[in-house]
């Protein structure tokens, strides 16, 4: 019945009504005054009002099923938009728009999630060396390009369980779940390594090399998320301290990053004197 259209609903449901009417009227007079003139009109009667009634009520309720029914899509839709700008907003929050990796948030958030249910845990600091010069030799959106392919190498080089996230411009952190300090320092070692050997070919026939220091903690259980960041960032800095595209395991003992004084002229003799032209 509900394939059907409503108006078509209405007709059967009508002739039904007043079939139903007839022979119910027809066989209560039959009963009462037998074949009599009397008989016929008000059978006329008994077949038209149902008729009367059901058609006028049919209609109106057709028309009132279209309204509802024409407001339950357009409730959907609205639950529909709803559901993907929730979805974007859910992606925006915790995926990097660029790379597709995790958010900082949403890595730190996996992070103290992940490391409560293994013993040894292992977290890195991975930092582009002189990315400034990608963006300064080849323009923005070549940066991009080269943060996109990072994040690819991140991808193929990691295990499942492991986490990567973009946790800032040129900077990414790696969680190694169930992994002792040497291992994770051995894992360094090999994102090092390919991302060096990564071909990034910003224009046709010019390649350049993209290398990055890497910061490495043992993650002990308990420890505050700012001390842990503090140990990763202190190894992070020695690896640059020392000459870059270099993986260093935190010791205690290793002197901290001072507090950062910016010195233009100074930033740019380094960059200058760190093109890695090929
Ligand atoms: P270092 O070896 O000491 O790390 O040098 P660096 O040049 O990588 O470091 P610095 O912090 O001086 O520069 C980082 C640059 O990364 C500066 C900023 O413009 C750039 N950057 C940050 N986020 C983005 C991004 O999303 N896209 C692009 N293209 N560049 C970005
Ligand atoms: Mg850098
Ligand atoms: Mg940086």
């Amino acid at each position: 019945m509900s394939s059907l259209s409503p108006v078509r609903q209405t007709a059967i449901l009508s002739a039904i009504a007043a079939l139903l009417s007839v022979t119910f009227t027809g066989s209560v007079y039959f009963l009462i005054f037998g074949i009599d003139e009397r008989f016929w009109p008000a059978l006329n009667m008994s077949f038209l009002i149902p008729w009367a009634i059901t058609i006028p009520l049919g209609l109106y309720m057709s028309k009132q099923r279209f309204k509802l029914v024409h407001l339950t899509n357009r409730l959907k839709i609205a639950q529909t938009n709803l559901r993907q700008a929730n979805k974007a907003l859910e992606q925006r929050a915790n995926y990097d728009g660029l790379t597709g990796l995790i958010s900082r948030d949403s890595f730190f958030n996996k992070l103290d999630q992940m490391r409560a249910d293994e013993i040894s845990n292992v977290l890195m600091i991975v930092d582009v060396d002189h990315f400034k010069n990608i963006n300064d030799n080849f323009g923005h959106p070549i940066g991009d390009q080269a943060l996109v392919l990072l994040g690819k190498v991140f991808r193929k080089t990691l295990r499942p369980n492991d986490l990567v996230g973009r946790i800032g411009g040129e900077e990414f952190g790696v969680f190694l779940p169930d992994t002792t300090a040497p291992e994770g320092q051995i894992i360094g070692e090999i994102i090092r390594y390919e991302i060096e050997n990564t071909v990034f070919e910003p224009y046709h026939n010019m390649r350049h090399v993209i290398t990055v220091s890497i910061g490495v903690t043992e993650v002990a259980p308990n420890q505050q998320r700012a001390a842990l960041m503090g140990n990763a960032d202190t190894a992070l800095f020695t690896a640059k301290r020392s000459g870059r595209n270099q993986v260093v395991l935190f010791e205690p003992g290793m002197r901290a990053k001072p507090r950062p004084v910016h010195d233009k002229a100074q930033d740019f003799k380094r960059d200058l004197a760190h093109s890695n032209f090929r």
